[in-house]
C-alpha cells in the first residue's frame, strides 16, 4: 500500500519518522479518520475542515490548502484501491530536540494511510453494551488530539467489563464515548451533550442533527446525567466507524426494552439513505 508522507506518496518501508518526533514523544499533533464507502470519501469536507480547525487550535500550520489536501486523500484511496474502509491522517508538530515548548523552527509531519474495514452491521442491527466510566480527560476534548491516553484507558476498562464502548461521565454528567458521541431518547426527543470543550463535535453527530431536523425529530443539545441515561427509552452512540449504533444496556441494565429502539432504527435508515445519495451506492 501507498502512504502519504508530507507531499509524497511512498511505500510503507520507506517511511522514516524521527525518534524525536513530537507526536511520538508528546502526542503533539492531531488526526482524522474518514470513512470510505464504495471508493468515496464520506463527509470529506467536514473532516478536512475539522482537521484544519484542530491544527489551528494547537497552532500547527498545515502546509497545503484544503483542496490540495482533499485531492491527496482521494488519490491515496484510489492508489490503494480501497472500496470500503478508512483513511487515517495525522499531523504532528514535527521533530526537534526534546523540550516541552514549541521549537523555534520545525516542519509539521503529515502521515496518511488507508485500510479496508467492513461496516459493523451486526452490532448496528443488534445493539452494543455500554459501561459508565469516569471521564478523566483534559478540558480540550473539542480538539481531535493525538493524546488519547484518557480515551484508551476508558475503552480498556469498558472492554474488560465486556462492553463495546465506555460511556464517559464527569461527575454525574454524561459527556460522550471514548471514541463516539452519546445520545438518549426520551418521549420522542433526542438528548445529547452540547458541542462544548468537553466533547468532540463528531461529524456523524452533525449528520444526525441534520437528519433529525429533516425527519422532524426534536433534538435537545443538553447534558443528561447517568441516572437519566438509565431512564431513557432508547440509547445510541455515533462515530465515523460505528455509524449509528444502538446501546441496549449500560452496566447490565437494559435501556428501554433492551433492544434497538424505533427512533434509533429510523435514524439508521435515514443515515443509510443519505449515504446512498452521497456516495452513489
Ligand atoms: N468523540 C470522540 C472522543 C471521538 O474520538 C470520536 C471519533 O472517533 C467521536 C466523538 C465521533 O466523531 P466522528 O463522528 O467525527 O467520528
Amino acid at each position: 500500500d501507498w502512504i502519504l508522507h508530507n507531499e509524497e506518496f511512498i511505500r510503507e518501508e520507506e517511511l522514516n519518522i524521527s525518534k524525536e518526533d513530537r507526536g511520538y514523544q508528546f502526542g503533539d499533533g492531531i488526526y482524522e479518520v474518514v470513512r470510505v464507502y464504495e471508493g468515496n470519501l464520506f463527509t470529506a469536507e467536514e473532516h478536512i475542515d475539522r482537521f484544519y480547525e484542530s491544527a489551528e487550535k494547537i497552532k500547527i500550520v498545515i502546509p497545503y490548502t484544503k483542496d490540495v489536501f482533499h485531492k491527496m486523500l482521494y488519490d491515496l484511496v484510489e492508489m490503494n484501491d480501497i472500496n470500503n474502509g478508512q483513511v487515517y491522517v495525522q499531523i504532528t508538530r514535527g521533530h526537534a530536540l526534546r523540550q516541552h515548548h514549541f521549537p523555534e523552527s520545525t516542519s509539521p509531519v503529515v502521515v496518511a494511510y488507508t485500510k479496508t474495514v467492513e461496516r459493523p452491521l451486526e452490532l448496528m442491527r443488534n445493539g452494543a453494551k455500554g459501561a459508565f466510566i469516569e471521564d478523566v480527560r483534559w478540558l480540550r476534548c473539542d480538539i481531535k488530539s493525538l493524546n488519547l491516553l484518557g480515551n484508551v484507558m476508558a475503552k480498556q476498562e469498558a472492554h474488560e467489563k465486556g462492553s463495546f464502548e465506555a460511556i464517559l461521565h464527569r461527575g454525574e454528567v454524561v459527556t460522550e464515548g471514548s471514541s463516539s458521541n452519546m445520545y438518549g431518547v426520551k418521549d420522542g426527543i433526542i438528548y445529547t451533550h452540547p458541542a462544548t470543550n468537553l466533547i468532540l463535535n463528531g461529524i456523524t453527530r452533525r449528520v444526525i442533527l441534520q437528519l433529525s431536523q429533516n425527519l422532524g425529530i426534536e433534538v435537545q443539545e443538553m447534558a443528561f446525567t447517568k441516572a437519566q441515561a438509565l431512564e431513557m427509552d432508547e440509547f445510541f452512540m455515533s462515530s465515523t466507524t460505528a455509524e449509528i449504533m444502538p446501546i441496549t444496556e449500560i452496566d447490565g441494565n437494559p435501556i428501554g426494552q433492551g433492544i434497538p429502539g424505533e427512533l434509533t432504527k429510523n435514524l439508521q435508515q435515514a443515515f443509510e439513505a443519505n449515504l446512498k445519495l452521497a456516495v452513489k451506492m
